[in-house]
C-alpha cells in the first residue's frame, strides 16, 4: 500500500496510523498519542497526500503542539513546513518516474491533483534536491 520509504518513515517515528469516516478535518496528528488519522472518506491520493502532510507534522514537530498553538505565524509557519515534506515525497517519486530533465512544476502538480499555488513552493523544493 505505502512504498518502503514511506513505511520506514512510518517506522522511523513509530507513529501509528488509523483511518476514521467521522473526522470534519482531512487528518490530524495527535502528538500526544503519535497518531496520525486520516478521513477515510476522502479518495485515495488524497489520502495518500494528507499522509504525507501530517507525516510531515510528525516528523518535524514531534513535541511542539504549545508552539503550533502559539500564533498564527507559528501555526502557519508550520503547516508551510509539513506541506514542503508531503511535496518533497510526491517530488522525489515523480522525479524517480519521469526524470529531473524538462521538469514542469505545473505538470507535477496536475499529475497528483495538487493545488497550483504550490507551484513556488515545489520549485523550491527541486532547487534544493
Ligand atoms: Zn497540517
Amino acid at each position: 500500500m505505502f512504498d518502503s520509504r514511506i513505511k520506514d518513515l512510518i517506522a522511523g517515528l513509530n507513529v501509528e496510523i488509523k483511518y476514521s469516516s467521522q473526522l470534519d478535518v482531512e487528518g490530524t496528528y495527535l502528538a500526544s498519542l503519535n497518531w496520525i488519522i486520516i478521513n477515510s472518506n476522502l479518495s485515495e491520493a488524497k489520502q495518500y497526500e494528507v499522509l504525507l502532510h501530517e507525516l510531515g507534522h510528525a516528523a518535524l514537530q514531534r513535541g511542539e503542539t504549545e508552539l503550533y498553538h502559539a500564533t498564527y505565524a507559528l501555526h502557519a509557519k508550520m503547516e508551510a513546513d509539513a506541506n514542503k515534506f508531503m511535496l518533497k515525497e510526491e517530488v522525489e517519486s515523480y522525479l524517480a518516474e519521469h526524470g529531473k530533465d524538462g521538469f514542469s512544476a505545473v505538470k507535477f502538480l496536475e499529475r497528483y491533483n495538487l493545488p497550483l499555488n504550490y507551484e513556488r513552493l515545489v520549485l523550491d523544493v527541486v532547487a534544493g534536491m
